[in-house]
Order: C-alpha cells, then sequence, then structure tokens
C-alpha cells in the first residue's frame, strides 16, 4: 500500500496500548522542551537507519510510518492529531527501524530525544505511556517483519546466525527464506547475487550486505557503539546479561566512568526467555527483551556505554594495577576494575551426527525465530530445568506436540512448581520421565525423528520430531581467561575465600579478596559464570549491583596506595570513555 487514497489515510487504531492519543497537558508538556513546524505532504521526517531522531507529536494532518523506502515502501501507520511518532530506538540510542513520512500537510511537534529520554526516566506517567508504546511497537514491529530483510536459506548456518544475532539484539527484521519465498528467487536475481553470497542482508531497501559478519552487520546498521582502543574505564564490565546490565546501571549511577560489552546482545540468556514470571516486581511476568531493554534505558539514563558485539578473548594485567581486556579484533580495553559476567551456555546433547542439525533444527533458545521453523510439527525437548519448562510451555503454543524428555524422576526436582503444573496441564505435552536422546535421525539436514529411551526399562522409542530443544544444564562463558584467574573444577569463576584457597592463587595480595573478587586484585565476577552462583535473573542482578560496591572499595584502596589509579581531570558520568594519559 503505497498511494495516497482516502481508506490509506483512515487513522490506524490503537493496538493494545501501541498508539495512544496524548492529552492536551501532554502536549503542552511536551512543547516545552520541543519545536512546533509546519509540514508539507511527502516530506520525510526521520527515515529508518537514522540516529537519534526527534519523536514527531501530530498536532494536524496525517503522518504514516513505512517500512522500507520508495515505491515498494510498506504502510504500517497512519497517525494523526495528538498521536506521537516514534520508535524504542530514539530511547535505546539504536537506529530506528521504521521511516516516519508526513501524508497531508499539517503541523507536528519535533521533540528531541535528549528530552524523550529525560522523560521516559523523570515523569513517572507520560514517560510510562511512552515508553510502553514504545516497547509494543517494537513487539509489532518484530511481528510485522519491518526494517532489516535477510535472504538466505533455511539450511545454512550463516541465515540461522544472522537471524540469531537480529533476534538477541530484538532488530525487527523479515526473512525471505531461498527454499520457500517465492519473492526470494526474484529479489536475489534483481540484486544481482549469486547463491554463494548468501545470505544478504538489506538495510534501508537499497544497502545490501553480502555473508556478513556480526559485527559488519552491527557497523552498517549503526548498533555498534566505537569504543576507543587504550582508552581507560573505572569499570569494565564484560558481559550484559542480567548481572552486567546491573552493574552497569549502579556503576554508572554512582559515578563510575562504566563501559560494558557484550559479544552478541544486552539482555543474555535472559533476553532469550518468553516471560520471566518470578521476577520481583513484576506479577504478571516480563518477557526477557523487555527487561532487557528497559536495563538498556536505564544504564544509558546514568550514562554508561554500551557495546554490542564485542567478543573478549583475553585477560591481562597492566603494569599500573589496571587490567586489559583484548578483544577478538585486537582492540585492546583498560579498566581500573573489571567485573566478569559471562554467563553460561547450554550444554550439547552427547549423540552422534547432532553437529548436522545444529543451528538448524537443534536449538539452545526457544524464541519466535526458533518457533518459527516448527509450526505445527512435533518437537522433542530435552531438560528437567526451569528452561525446559518454559521452553516446552511457549513451543506447546506452536507446534503441534512437544515431547518433554526428562532424565530424573521427578518432574519437580529441578523445575518451579508453577512451571511444572503449566506442562502439566497443557494438553500437547508428553512428558517423559527417565527419558534420554540416543539418537536423531533426518536427512539433508532435516530432523525427522529423536531417538529416546527409557532408562528405567531399556525400551527406545522414535519420536517424529521436526525440531530438537536442548537445555541440559550450562557451560560458563570462561574459557577465554585461561589460566588468569582460578576456576572450579566445571570451568566456574572461583570468587571471596574459595579464590585464593590453593597454591599460588593469592598473587601476593596482603587483604583477603571481597566477597565477589576473584584471584585477581581488582577483577570481580558476578552471576551465573561464578562458582557457586544461583542460576536465577534476580540473583544475577544482586550479584552486579554488589560486585560495584566492592569496586569502588577497590578503587578507593587503590587510590590510597597510588596504583591503578590515573587522575581524572574532572568528575563527569555523562560519557565512560576518557583518553587521559598515564
Ligand atoms: C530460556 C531461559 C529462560 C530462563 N528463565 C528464567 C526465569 O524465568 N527466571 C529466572 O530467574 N531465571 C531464568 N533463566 C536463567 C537466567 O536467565 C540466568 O540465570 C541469567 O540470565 C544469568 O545472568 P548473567 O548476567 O549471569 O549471564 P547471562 O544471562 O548468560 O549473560 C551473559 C552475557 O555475556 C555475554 N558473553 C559471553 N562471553 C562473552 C565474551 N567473551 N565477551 C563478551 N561477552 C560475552 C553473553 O553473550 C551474554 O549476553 C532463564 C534462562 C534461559 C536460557
Amino acid at each position: 500500500m503505497t498511494g495516497g487514497d482516502q481508506v490509506e489515510l483512515a487513522e490506524t487504531p490503537d493496538l493494545h496500548g501501541a498508539y495512544p492519543r496524548l492529552s492536551t497537558e501532554q502536549v503542552r508538556a511536551l512543547e516545552r522542551g520541543g519545536r512546533t513546524r509546519s509540514v508539507e505532504a511527502d516530506e520525510v521526517l526521520f527515515r529508518a537507519g537514522d540516529v537519534d531522531p526527534d519523536l514527531v507529536v501530530v498536532l494536524s494532518g496525517a503522518v504514516a510510518v513505512l517500512d522500507g523506502a520508495g515505491p515498494d515502501a510498506r504502510l504500517l501507520a497512519i497517525h494523526r492529531s495528538h498521536r506521537f511518532v516514534g520508535e524504542l530506538g530514539q530511547v535505546t540510542g539504536r537506529p530506528v527501524a521504521v521511516s516516519a513520512v508526513a501524508r497531508e500537510p499539517g503541523e507536528v511537534l519535533m521533540v528531541p530525544v535528549d528530552l524523550l529520554r529525560r522523560l521516559v526516566v523523570d515523569d513517572p506517567q507520560l514517560g510510562d505511556l511512552i515508553l510502553r508504546a514504545l516497547l509494543i511497537r517494537r513487539s509489532l514491529h518484530i511481528e510485522l517483519g519491518a526494517g532489516l530483510r535477510i535472504i538466505g536459506s533455511r539450511y545454512s548456518a550463516d541465515t540461522r546466525r544472522l537471524r540469531e544475532f537480529a533476534a538477541r539484539n530484538r532488530l525487527p527484521h523479515r526473512w525471505i527464506d531461498l527454499e520457500t519465498d517465492a519473492e526470494a528467487d526474484e529479489l536475489v536475481r534483481r540484486l544481482g547475487i549469486e547463491p554463494e553470497e548468501t545470505p544478504v542482508a538489506i538495510w534501508r531497501g537499497d544497502q545490501v550486505l553480502r555473508k556478513p559478519s556480526d559485527a559488519e552487520l552491527a557497523k552498517a546498521i549503526g548498533l555498534r557503539t566505537p569504543v576507543p582502543p587504550h582508552a581507560t574505564c573505572d569499570l569494565l564490565v564484560v558481559g550484559a546479561g542480567p548481572a552486567g546490565l546491573a552493574a552497569a546501571v549502579y556503576g554508572a549511577s554512582e559515578g563510575l566512568k562504566t563501559l560494558t560489552i557484550d559479544s552478541v546482545a544486552a539482555g543474555g540468556q535472559a533476553g532469550t526467555s518468553p516471560r520471566i514470571e518470578n521476577y520481583l516486581g513484576f506479577p504478571a511476568g516480563v518477557s526477557g527483551s523487555d527487561l532487557a531493554d528497559r536495563a538498556i534505558i536505564q544504564a544509558r539514563k546514568f550514562g554508561a556505554v554500551l557495546s554490542v558485539p564485542a567478543r573478549a578473548a583475553a585477560l591481562e594485567q597492566a603494569d599500573d594495577g589496571c587490567h586489559v581486556v583484548r578483544l577478538d579484533d585486537g582492540t585492546e580495553l583498560v579498566g581500573r576494575a573489571v567485573l566478569i559476567a559471562t554467563g553460561v551456555r547450554y550444554r550439547r546433547l552427547d549423540v552422534p551426527n547432532l553437529e548436522d542439525y545444529e543451528g538448524v533444527c537443534v536449538f539452545y533458545a526457544a524464541t519466535e525465530v526458533e518457533a518459527l521453523t516448527c509450526v505445527a510439527d512435533p518437537v522433542v525437548v530435552v531438560g528437567g530445568g526451569n528452561s525446559a519448562g518454559q521452553a516446552t510451555v511457549f513451543l506447546a503454543t506452536r507446534a503441534s506436540r512437544v515431547h518433554l524428555l526428562v532424565r530424573g524422576g521427578d518432574l519437580g526436582r529441578d523445575m518451579s512448581r508453577y512451571l511444572v503444573d503449566r506442562v502439566s496441564r497443557t494438553p500437547n505435552v508428553d512428558v517423559r520421565l527417565h527419558t534420554e536422546v540416543r539418537g536423531v535421525e533426518g536427512r539433508d539436514g532435516h530432523l525427522e525423528a529423536v531417538v529416546a529411551e527409557d532408562t528405567s526399562t531399556g525400551v527406545r522409542d522414535r519420536l517424529p520430531a521436526k525440531a530438537l530443544f536442548v537445555f541440559i544444564g550450562a557451560v560458563p562463558y570462561a574459557q577465554w581467561l585461561g589460566d588468569e584467574l582460578a576456576l572450579d573444577e566445571h570451568g566456574f569463576v572461583r570468587t571471596g575465600a574459595d579464590a585464593v584457597q590453593g597454591a599460588g592463587r593469592a598473587e601476593g595480595r596482603g587483604t583477603p579478596p571481597y566477597l565477589l573478587e576473584t584471584s585477581r586484585r581488582g577483577v570481580f565476577a558476578a552471576g551465573d559464570v561464578r562458582s557457586g552462583s544461583i542460576k536465577r535473573v534476580a540473583s544475577a542482578v544482586g550479584e552486579g549491583a554488589m560486585a560495584v560496591r566492592y569496586v569502588h572499595e577497590h578503587l578507593n584502596g587503590a587510590r590510597r596506595s597510588g596504583w591503578g589509579h590515573r587522575p581524572r581531570p574532572r568528575p563527569t558520568i555523562s560519557f565512560m570513555i576518557s583518553l587521559v594519559p598515564p
């Protein structure tokens, strides 16, 4: 729909609070920091890919929200008087995914993003109305597949990687499957793309990226905040899951220059959870992606800088007591203190040929992206913890049947009671206790069945399945630390008294380590990666906040003793990085 006919100009109804109308008082409040101006029909107010464009409040006339550009642009919504036109990117500092174009001459109020960000955190009523609407719009845009386009085969691991990167970063995107989508051939021909150049990502309708890496895609769409090499921050947080994001919020809000990096996306494992129901303060539950977006906005408010994707590859100690984190692209980041919050990843099943299906129909997360590959098909979920339970309940709304395979004899042993009840009440779920996977069967990368054995009888069953979801315990992301820190026998980072037990681990420290300090002075660990941690969002958040307290104590001690401290010209929390020479 691109023409300007009357039907198109009808205002889009409010969908679940996505398009609320502001009251006269609310418009007045925005007028205080905004600028009123007239617009012509077809005038572009912001374009997909713009960073920090003004929020537009329609005063008269009509403004359209479009996906894409030119004659192929798709109409997503029309807004009229006292509706605002904007997108979540305007508060998270990411590029916007859609464009806004005036459809009739009229008047608009342009509200600068700085004011918008202040409002979202300072004015509980108006701020919450706008933030909720923007979060819902982001979900609508994701559902509608607005913004980025990824063209690639469902059997390609690179296609899957790009889709996962987009999903984990909550980038609205549309996947065009080379195997089944009628428009794929036409598009590939029109763009002159050879099969070996796929997958491709198309941004803003005209920018074509052939087989991009995650970093190339992030750079092209403006997702990555550049990190100046050799900059020194007070607190360098590695990993932006709940623990890292909490540390970013507490660190920056308490005046520490805080940089947080993540190899994939902010939100961590929690960001892949369809609904977290046991996190304090959210009685109706909260989706992991909403929780992550809210935390990013909060961290930004205090001046924390987040850089994604940026993968830590090594930790080293500098002569002046600071710590160097080397990224996989060779960039060196320097922190007076470092927090390791890299979490865990799910363990693989030990069955032959599993790798033939991984990333295509064997998954370690259950979000909309994975669910799309098995709509109305049977699937198998393996695991007995909360992640397996949540995945089962979620997938049961998409798949025809979910077989949940649990190694132990009691579903309630590792799974929260509310999830056990939900799983048991869902009619298309088949729970099999004392059951382990013995094999996978399929052809040409398509999974057809999972062979499961009842270990109490030895009887094997062939369960038809189009996808297999594995949640069988976790392996810490700590290999990159090499021998630098003390790890426990499972590879988790030891902290506190536990970190300095055993020979050679005290590293000449005069004082015992703080509770969350590792075997190296000034390096802390929090969340799932920490030895002995409770694997929960709340505990990760709590540890992230606690770690900041110890970072203060460490930095104060360092200042007193004159190491690990470079004088700062003036205190500032507005931007993290200072390039102060040693
Ligand atoms: C599907 C699912 C559902 C869940 N549901 C719940 C629930 O309902 N309630 C609950 O309390 N808990 C739940 N959990 C558990 C909870 O999400 C975790 O305990 C929590 O996310 C741990 O937080 P974290 O910050 O320690 O680590 P993570 O969330 O694992 O985050 C670590 C981050 O570090 C990044 N990283 C890793 N290595 C590097 C590196 N080398 N360089 C840079 N970055 C790196 C990762 O990309 C990741 O983003 C769930 C987990 C899953 C997977």
